[in-house]
């Protein structure tokens, strides 16, 4: 079979694999849409997780299953499900601990273009079907359900970490499709006030669609003095970090106020430190928490979120502005997301 794959940093390149077998467990799948993510970018790029050399890309996938493992119980050849990005092994003492993210170990529960190749191949194999999959809902098609994978639960946990909650205000750092999504979920779970930070227009007016109030262009000044200014110097409750370098965590101590949540999202790709500030801080005092997660998959999260568009308490289409046809699309896909042209949210293809 034929995969896109991390051929060293900057580089990718398409491959020749042996379809993967799958354990009794699992689900062997073939891709029926896939949207290329500003991870897979970090990952090819920047090289962050290291040289995943020869490791086919890509974690956003709806699929058909095309085989299980005799063990399976809830799925047949010829279902139609979405895959989280994140597929963690859910019988593990951190699963029952509640960080299943990090099952095998930090970051683990990130199998695809991780630890095994991804969904970028003509076939994929996901590690216990039955917790990972989640079925197709009638009526949401693969393309939209594709941002389901990862777009969705991962602003949503932005959010969710942040335990946002109604009346407050939250000031969201970046606003590509994570951080819209972290609006959306902000959003739906009550903030009243919502600051939305990003330079593009067309994520600035998607973010005023999904609930924003505020619009923050970070190339017009400091950030925190405008959002300050626009608060006339109170605090926010809540701030969740969806783009942007390093330095968006002081501003994030500098806007919050005491005891409230910076929830980090973003996957700091570069740099070295996270700097907090003493005085900001509250010498150490101040009760803020600060969070960081990888988004959390498994079966019953992504079934809860597709309920979301199934009854139409959120329409993910003003994501998908450029949509393509055909697996050998991928590639253009991925370089469109690692280029940022100012009319791009989120690249999806079908096939
Ligand atoms: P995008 O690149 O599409 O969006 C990034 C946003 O950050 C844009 O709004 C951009 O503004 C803004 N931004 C860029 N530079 C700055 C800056 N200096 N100050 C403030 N804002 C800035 O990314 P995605 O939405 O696709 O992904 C966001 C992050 O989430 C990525 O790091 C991705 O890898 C990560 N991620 C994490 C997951 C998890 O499980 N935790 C899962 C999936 C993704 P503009 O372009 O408008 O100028
Ligand atoms: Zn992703």
């Amino acid at each position: 079979m034929k995969g896109l794959a991390m051929l060293g940093f900057h580089k990718v390149g398409w491959i020749d694999k042996p379809v993967p077998s799958i354990g009794p467990m699992d689900a062997l799948a073939r891709p029926l849409a896939v949207s290329p993510c500003t991870s897979d970018v970090h990952t090819v790029w920047e090289g962050a997780l290291g040289d995943r050399h020869g490791l086919i890309l890509g974690h956003e996938a709806v699929a058909e299953v095309v085989e299980v493992g005799p063990l399976v119980r809830d799925f047949k050849p010829g279902d139609r499900v979405i895959i989280p990005a994140i597929t963690p092994h859910w019988e593990t003492v951190p699963s029952q601990m509640g960080f299943h993210q990090h099952s095998g170990g930090l970051l683990n529960g990130w199998q695809f273009s991780n630890v095994r190749d991804g969904v970028f191949g003509e076939y994929f194999q996901v590690i216990q079907a039955d917790g990972n999959l989640a079925p197709l809902p009638d009526g949401v098609g693969p393309e939209e359900a594709v941002m389901l994978s990862d777009m969705v639960p991962t602003g949503f946990h932005g959010a969710d970490n942040a335990e946002v909650s109604y009346g407050e205000a939250v000031a969201v750092i970046g606003i590509g499709p994570v951080g819209l999504m972290a609006v959306a979920g902000a959003n739906l779970r009550g903030a009243a006030r919502i600051f939305a930070v990003g330079s593009r227009e067309i994520c600035q007016s998607t973010a005023r669609l999904y609930g924003a109030t505020d619009l923050i262009n970070y190339k017009n000044g400091n950030v925190v003095d405008q959002i300050m200014e626009a608060t006339h110097g109170k605090p926010v409750d809540k701030v969740i970090i969806a783009g942007g370098t390093l330095e968006a965590f002081e501003w994030a101590i500098r806007l919050v106020r005491p005891a409230g949540i910076v929830s980090n999202v973003n996957y700091l790709g570069t740099g070295e430190y996270i700097k907090v500030n003493r005085l900001d801080w509250g010498l150490g005092m101040s009760h803020i928490k600060i969070i960081g997660g990888l988004m959390p998959g498994g079966r019953k999260n992504i079934e809860y979120l597709s309920n979301l568009l199934k009854y139409g308490k959120l329409d993910v289409k003003p994501l998908l502005t450029h949509r393509f046809k055909g697996f050998g699309y991928i590639e253009e896909a991925l370089m469109l997301m690692k280029d940022k042209p100012r009319d791009l949210i989120k690249p999806v293809v079908t096939i």
